[in-house]
């Protein structure tokens, strides 16, 4: 049986270079592998998918109301897909995750999708809510956050390096992210202030 599996992470955790890496191993052997970006990620209106460590590879951009089931479908008429990868699966219509879990289910194909599970204001994407309840299998990608604590908050930071508290959930040009513990987290976005926590014991 052909599973739907998705990887959730925060931000900077690695998870494009362990899609890119699980990618190989399909190829390595002669099989083939169909990858699949959000549509926010181009290149002169190509789709890729890069890590941080300098892997990176061609990929197919969906953007919402693309069918993914008949994308899939065509791709594996042609030449016989082994594995098919997601990358930036937050992005993923609640539609589309349902056509990825019956590209696994009808097509017996298994679908690998990487994603964020929340946004920087804690709540969780479209996708990611789709494919948590969806999915037959989650899996965390981990990484830490400056208190070496597991990280599973992200924060936006602006062009003037402030921590934004509001704004759109997708912002993509020059913000950066950090991921940190939800303590931390709590604490930079203003939700705790230290006469909050008069009278808790400090860990
Ligand atoms: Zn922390």
């Amino acid at each position: 049986m052909a599973k739907l599996y998705f990887h959730y992470a925060t931000m900077n955790a690695g998870k494009s270079t362990l899609l890119l890496q699980a990618s190989y191993n399909y190829q390595e052997r002669g099989m083939h592998t169909l990858l699949l970006v959000a549509g926010h990620y181009k290149r002169d209106d190509r789709g890729y998918i890069s890590s941080r460590i300098g892997l990176e590879a061609d990929a197919e951009l969906f953007a919402d109301g693309d069918d993914l089931l008949a994308l899939v479908s065509e791709h594996h008429a042609h030449r016989g897909l082994h594995c098919v990868f997601v990358d930036e699966a937050q992005f993923l219509s609640e539609a589309q995750v349902w056509q990825l879990a019956r590209v696994a289910d009808r097509l017996g194909i298994p679908v690998m999708a990487y994603g964020l599970r929340t946004d920087f204001q804690g709540k969780l994407f479209t996708g990611s809510q789709a494919l948590l309840a969806l999915a037959d299998e989650l899996r965390e990608v981990r990484t830490i956050c400056r208190c070496g604590r597991k990280a599973t908050m992200v924060v936006r930071l602006g062009a003037d390096r402030k921590v934004a508290r509001e704004g759109e959930q997708v912002a993509i040009g020059k913000e950066a992210y950090v991921s940190l513990c939800r303590r931390h987290w709590e604490e930079e976005m203003g939700r705790v202030t230290a006469e909050d926590l008069v009278g808790f014991a400090r860990g």
